[in-house]
């Protein structure tokens, strides 16, 4: 049996679903994009002034990459739908200098911006590859996360880790997870209004770095606050949105599936539904 039908089977799900020959391959072009990208960076750092947005955008508009050719793969930084690099943040609550990433991050882990730094652990910025076509965006971190530093620990991280490797994609490589919220809301509560507007700048930092191809949001919270929506998460599931002119898929969140295992079959719809967003708008 195929590893991704073990993973299926772990999950509950059947029949096992395996990826189409080709579609998860490595590309030629996907090898080139990412040397150039990372040439382009190494150069801006060295002169310092551009950023490294602007260096990969330069990337991006290069004529030697036929997006086409690339498009596809989970991995590739296929030609993105919108010209982000350049793209203003259209809706910064509290507006942020822009940062670059190293900046960023340690902006976040500094950051005493809403109530919440006072009863954290340790902030939770992000997990995974920041040149990653697939961003996953959940709520904020929770007592395990807190404890670790890192988004999506434990039994629930494990769920989305089989989820994501059934359908062909490394959490390490093929996406870049981040939530909402980047301190832990005591008690687990929801977050206050306050508290996302305070935070909200980082995300849009992150998506605008990250540039990603499609966002997932997991979970009612993630949804309802990205898409500024008080629609049930029933309503939103099955259906493209876009959030910052990215394609954007509605799922449910790992933790709530381990309580709801039936639920679990929806999710992996959302998983297919995402995957053929992302396949059509990296085309
Ligand atoms: S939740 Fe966000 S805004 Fe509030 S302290 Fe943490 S990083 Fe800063």
């Amino acid at each position: 049996m195929s590893r991704a039908s073990q993973l299926q089977q772990e999950m509950g799900l059947g029949p096992a679903w395996l990826p189409r020959d080709g579609w998860f391959e490595r590309h030629p072009a996907q090898m080139q994009r990412q040397e150039m990208r990372a040439a382009a960076a190494n150069a801006a750092e060295e002169i310092a002034s551009p950023s490294v947005a602007a260096a990969a955008a330069a990337v991006n508009d290069s004529p030697s990459l036929d997006a086409a050719a690339v498009a596809g793969h989970a991995t590739e930084p296929a030609a993105h739908p919108t010209p982000l690099p350049d793209a203003p943040i259209a809706e910064t609550r509290i507006k942020l200098p822009r940062l670059e990433w190293p900046q960023l991050q340690r902006e976040v882990a500094d950051c005493q911006r809403c109530r919440l730094c006072e009863t954290r652990t340790q902030t939770v910025f992000g997990r995974g590859n920041p040149q990653a076509r697939w961003m996953l965006i959940g709520e904020a971190p929770g007592e395990n996360e807190d404890k670790q530093g890192q988004p999506f620990v434990g039994r629930a991280g494990q769920l989305l880790d089989n989820m994501l490797a059934a359908a062909g994609l490394d959490r390490e490589q093929d996406v870049y997870i981040a939530n909402v919220l980047k301190c832990r809301p005591p008690g687990n509560r929801n977050p206050a209004p306050d508290e996302i507007a305070a935070c909200n700048g980082y995300l849009l930092q992150q998506i605008h770095h990250i540039q990603p191809t499609l966002i997932v949001a997991l979970g009612r919270f993630a949804a309802q606050t990205l898409l500024e929506t008080a629609d049930s998460i029933g309503r939103l599931r099955g259906k493209t949105h876009r959030y910052q002119g990215v394609p954007l898929v509605v799922s449910y969140h790992p933790a709530y599936l381990l309580r709801n295992q039936p639920d679990k079959a929806k999710a992996w719809q959302d998983l297919l539904l995402a995957r053929k967003v992302f396949r059509q708008a990296a085309n």
